[in-house]
């Protein structure tokens, strides 16, 4: 079984762009599908010496509040079942949203590592603002900035402890 990544978290925390950073210049191995599959992108990744599947959860097609909120937490449960590794994606400009907390109570039940990572830190005086995410209980978290790409070889150098 190969390693796999996968990123979740409530829409605009920025999870397709740390995708592509982590994928760049690679193709997608799987394109677009209907249904749960059209909502989820596949990349091949490396770090160091390991070379892992990194998968985007979202773009989700929804017409209300309720099939939008079921929509995210069918992707958070297909995650848990299809990853090494979960990613959970928040915003440090927005704090803990009522989704972020549907999320979390999710992936507690997990077995498998979760990293709580904490998007959008661009600079220093953001550091604070993150510790806010400990509130989940769900361990260490990581601070990054998934446009400049700080933060992001400190998560990957603990990520792959676990493949
Ligand atoms: P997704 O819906 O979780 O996939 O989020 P996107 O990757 O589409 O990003 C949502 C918005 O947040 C976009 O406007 C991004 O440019 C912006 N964004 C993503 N990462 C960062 C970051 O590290 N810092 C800042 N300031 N904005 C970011
Ligand atoms: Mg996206």
């Amino acid at each position: 079984m190969s390693n796999i990544i996968a990123i979740v978290g409530r829409p605009n925390v920025g999870k397709s762009t740390l995708f592509n950073r982590l994928t760049e210049s690679r193709k997608a191995i799987v394109d677009d599908f209907s249904g749960v599959t059209r909502d989820r992108h596949y990349g091949k990744a490396e770090w160091t010496d390991k070379e892992f599947t990194v998968i985007d959860t979202g773009g989700y097609v929804a017409n209300s509040e309720d099939v939008f909120e079921a929509a995210i937490r069918e992707q958070v449960v297909i995650a848990i079942e299809e990853a090494t590794v979960l990613v959970f994606m928040v915003d440090v400009t927005t704090g803990i949203t009522d989704l972020d907390d549907e999320i979390a109570s999710l992936l507690r039940r997990s077995k498998k590592p979760v990293f709580v990572v904490v998007n959008k830190v661009d600079n220093h005086q953001l550091e604070n603002d993150a510790t806010v995410f400990y509130g989940f209980g769900l361990g260490e978290i990581y601070t990054i900035s998934s446009m400049t790409g700080s933060g992001t070889g400190e998560l990957l150098d603990q990520i792959i402890t676990h493949f």
